[in-house]
């Protein structure tokens, strides 16, 4: 089958198409004729040499596809049905690896790094991390690869972990982003107040046709601008997709008492924090490790119901397509998803 590995870490000369066998099915494991695979600011990041991926390796950890053959003792699931995966996997037998914390499982397997991922036309997986998405509805198949890595993870954010209640203001940072404009749109569903910043007057007209209350265009600083929307309180909640480079803002523009969810970060070298405005407004920053089952269901069911109108562009199964992906990943200049339809 057509492939991209990445047999060396580096700059994107490292991800190189071949020919290479199909995947072995093990007990509990199906293969799944890959129908998306969405392109993740992560595997930029795994590609650099960050993330600790085993080498040579089909990165991809996004997928959603069909089930062409089931292997020995897999349960609930059959030829023919379309599933979305979690994006690694964990020991249903471990006693440590409890439920809706099975992302945080010691010993996780992740796709994409440590297993072969879906940057290929076929990936084999175990039949425990695929939730069915059943009758996909009006939302293409190939949108339901990021429903863990994205979607999930958003959910995880503001409802399980952050808490958010109908009518809070949520500020959402890298909004155009793969990330922000769907956590833009998840918010909007819980009945938030949606504020996104983004650096560029372009996406902001973009962003406003996803039902963001304000957009805040910035260069250096938007906490400022967030307190005035705010009547000068600051939003209670804080989604940040970025990381280190907007995190002093988004701490400045709390609320106090509000929490900042850390969903992404695109700088892996270390970050100076000011303690005392964590300590002074009583602020809780939560780390946010991707997303459950729980999680994951409830992704596909926002995705099956048009609740959630996924924002993606497709390319094929190209080295030249991929690696030009990853370029404009790293530039921040990505609006919405990449996703690999081979
Ligand atoms: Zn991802």
């Amino acid at each position: 089958m057509r492939a991209v590995i990445m047999s060396r870490v580096g700059d994107v000369s490292v991800l190189e198409e071949r020919e290479v066998d199909y995947p072995r099915l093990e007990a509990g494991d199906v293969l799944i004729k890959v129908r998306g695979c969405g392109l993740c600011y992560r595997d930029t990041l795994a590609r650099r040499g960050y993330m600790r991926a085993k080498i040579p390796v089909i990165p991809g950890h996004e997928v959603s596809g069909e089930i062409v053959e089931v292997g020995d003792n897999v349960l609930g699931l059959s030829r023919g049905d379309l599933v979305s995966s979690l994006i690694y996997v964990y020991d249903p037998r471990s006693s440590e690896c409890r439920e809706d914390s099975e992302n945080i499982c010691r010993g996780n397997m992740w796709i994409g790094e440590d297993l072969d991922g879906c940057y290929a036309e076929y990936i084999k997986l175990p039949y425990w991390i695929l939730d069915k998405i059943g009758d996909p509805g009006e939302t293409r198949p190939e949108a339901y690869s990021f429903a863990a890595c994205v979607i999930g993870t958003i959910i995880r954010a503001l409802k399980t972990l952050g808490e958010a209640k109908r009518g809070e203001y949520v500020l959402v940072t890298g909004a155009s982003g793969g990330v922000g404009i769907h956590a833009v749109q998840v918010a909007k569903s819980l009945g938030l107040k949606v504020i996104a910043v983004t650096r560029s007057e372009e996406k902001a007209k973009l962003i406003k046709g996803y039902g963001v209350d304000e957009v805040i265009v910035y260069r250096d600083k938007f906490s400022e601008d967030v307190r005035k929307i705010t009547d000068g309180r600051g939003p209670d909640i804080v989604v940040e997709t970025v990381g280190g480079p907007t995190l002093d803002q988004s701490l400045r523009a709390v609320s106090r008492g509000g929490r900042v969810l850390v969903i992404g970060n695109v700088d892996p070298k270390p970050q100076q924090v000011m303690l005392g405005l964590i300590i002074l407004k009583e602020i809780r920053v939560l780390g946010v490790l991707n997303s459950t089952h729980r999680e994951l269901r409830e992704a596909i069911r926002l995705l099956r119901e048009g609740l959630i109108k996924p924002v993606y562009k497709t390319i094929p199964l190209d080295v030249n397509y991929i690696r030009e992906a990853h370029q404009i990943l790293e530039s921040g200049g990505a609006f919405g998803r990449f996703i690999i339809t081979p």
